[in-house]
């Protein structure tokens, strides 16, 4: 590309490229019109300065390529920003959750809706769920609907229940007296109580900015058309300053697939990913599908969300109307039934179809799944429920915990890895920080195999690794500057600050800046 000079170069730290067979550090970057130019030695860089030319002095920091977080559901980290949703996810025992819940009804009036979100009983010394009892007794005033941090799972108490209608079909789905609501059904019921266009744009503007923080620049959002809307309007005001996947559920197919749009489709800041499919739910709320039944719950195998034969139709009719395919798969039943569907409706490597989570394969499964060119779309987040004393050693026991979440058994099978962090909780160097310190040896990741999960993976997820995903020539200039490098603190990740975030060259987050900003942010 012809250019008369540099508009930013960047000089003074280490640059990993993370680009395959040249890991770096290399100590300069130049960027022209939103894409790297040039990347090498300092004095041939300097080389394309000019009078208008910037430069970045790293002072010997890090620069890494910007991150690409494969699995997220943004409007929901934004809600919690806006205090739309309460997070209760810092709650150690349920005496605290219930604490924290006491507090979010003290900040609303009498009557309105109260939505709690993020508790997980397995870190409480109760190791049970909320009830629709305790629930009454911190909001006797006002509805309350109080959702795990799976979101397979949630409690309402009785003013919620007077409220809202609870469809009935699936009663298994709903235990009224203990008002827990799983699945399907829970998700019907939280429908009724979501934000509007409005309050979902304001979330998103909300979870952009966090995003920067964390040194995400681009993201695969799993999303409904109200969440699409949002991010268009955006889009549209200038507001987007963020490479977002779109991942619908696949309920839009039809519509979609009548209006000729498929996956690729979009702009250089929004575009049409995959259609998602839920195979069968998690191990937390014990319905993630296995073939063999849980430790805890010797009767219970979990449950697949769709039959058989409706899962293949489905899959045949996206695929067939040119979708890349997306499936939540946490069991080896759902795994096996996922698998079953991708090969009956002829998916192959071109395809990329990707399994989400993909914490229980077999061996058997992972050879299929290379064979089939599909990508493994895992969350090192969930790491921290793995070893000893931890809920998946509890729920499934020692043997399948030590099988669990193997990603270095994936790559090593030669299979395409993409990170992502399910927003539990949002922020890679958290994922990072597990995926090179876990608990078992088939988990355990390097920290270059585990940055390019997070970034050169996501990319190729997204078909984006010519643009994407590594510090190359003729690639898009995203990349975030680090406090420090992880090659030399790889048990310190989670200290590491990021300083700035760059997209397409522009910076679109300063630290300081940002932490101004923050605090103006006040819940509700
Ligand atoms: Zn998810």
């Amino acid at each position: 590309m012809p250019f008369p000079t540099a508009e930013l170069i960047v000089t003074g730290g280490h640059i990993y490229t993370l680009a395959e067979g040249n890991l770096g550090p290399v100590e300069a970057l130049a960027v022209y019109r939103g894409h790297i130019v040039a990347l090498g030695r300092a004095t041939e860089v300097r080389r394309l300065a000019g009078p208008q030319t910037r430069t970045v002095e790293l002072q010997g920091r890090t620069v890494l390529p910007g991150f690409i977080d494969a699995h997220m559901h943004l409007t929901s980290a934004g809600l919690r920003l806006t205090g739309f949703v309460r997070d209760i996810s810092s709650a150690g025992s349920l005496a605290q959750a219930l604490e924290q819940l006491r507090e979010a009804v003290k900040a609303h009036q009498p009557g309105e809706w109260i939505r709690a979100r993020g508790w997980d009983e397995s870190h409480w010394p109760e190791k049970r769920y909320l009830t629709r009892a305790e629930l009454d007794w911190v909001a006797p005033q006002n509805p309350l609907i109080a959702v795990r941090i799976d979101g397979h799972l949630m409690t309402i108490n009785s003013r919620a229940l007077a409220r809202l209608t609870i469809p009935r079909q699936r009663p298994e789905e709903f235990d009224e007296p203990a008002g827990l609501l799983r699945e399907r059904t829970a998700w019907l019921a939280y429908q009724q109580v979501k934000p509007d266009l409005a309050q979902t744009e304001q979330a998103l503007a909300a979870g952009i900015g966090l995003a920067h923080s964390l040194g995400v620049t681009s993201l695969h959002d799993v999303v409904n058309p109200l969440q699409i809307k949002a991010y268009e309007q955006l889009r549209r005001r200038g507001l987007l300053q963020l490479r977002v996947r779109l991942n619908p559920e696949i309920e839009v197919l039809e519509p979609l697939g009548e209006l000729g749009f498929s996956s690729g489709f979009g702009f250089e800041y929004l575009t049409l990913g995959a259609l998602k499919f839920f195979a069968d739910g998690s191990i937390g709320a014990r319905n993630a599908a296995l073939s063999v039944p849980y430790a805890d719950a010797p009767q219970s195998l979990g449950k697949l969300n769709r039959p058989q034969d409706e899962l293949n139709r489905l899959v045949k009719r996206a695929h067939e109307a040119g979708f890349q395919i997306m499936i939540h798969v946490i069991g080896d039943r759902a795994i096996e039934a996922a698998l079953g569907a991708l090969e009956r409706a002829d998916v192959g490597p071109g395809d990329r179809a990707r399994l989400e989570h993909f914490e229980l394969p077999s061996p058997e499964q992972l050879a299929r799944v290379r064979r089939l060119g599909i990508i493994a779309s895992m969350q090192p987040n969930f790491l921290r429920w793995s070893g000893a004393g931890g809920l998946y050693q509890e729920r499934l026991g020692a043997e399948r915990d030590e099988q669990i979440d193997p990603q270095r058994a994936v790559l090593e099978c030669g299979i395409p890895l993409a990170f992502g962090s399910d927003g539990m909780p949002f922020g890679p160097l958290y994922g990072l920080q597990l995926a090179l310190n876990a608990p078992h040896e088939r988990q355990r990741l390097s920290w270059e195999e585990a940055l390019r999960a997070y970034t050169l993976g996501g990319a190729y997820a997204g078909y984006a690794e010519e643009e994407l995903g590594s510090l190359e020539v003729d690639k898009l200039a995203d990349f975030i500057v680090l406090s420090g490098d992880p090659a030399q603190a790889p048990d310190r990740l989670t200290e590491l600050e990021i300083e700035a975030t760059y997209i397409g060259g522009e910076r679109v987050y300063l630290r300081d800046d940002y932490h101004a900003a923050a605090h103006a942010i006040t819940p509700e």
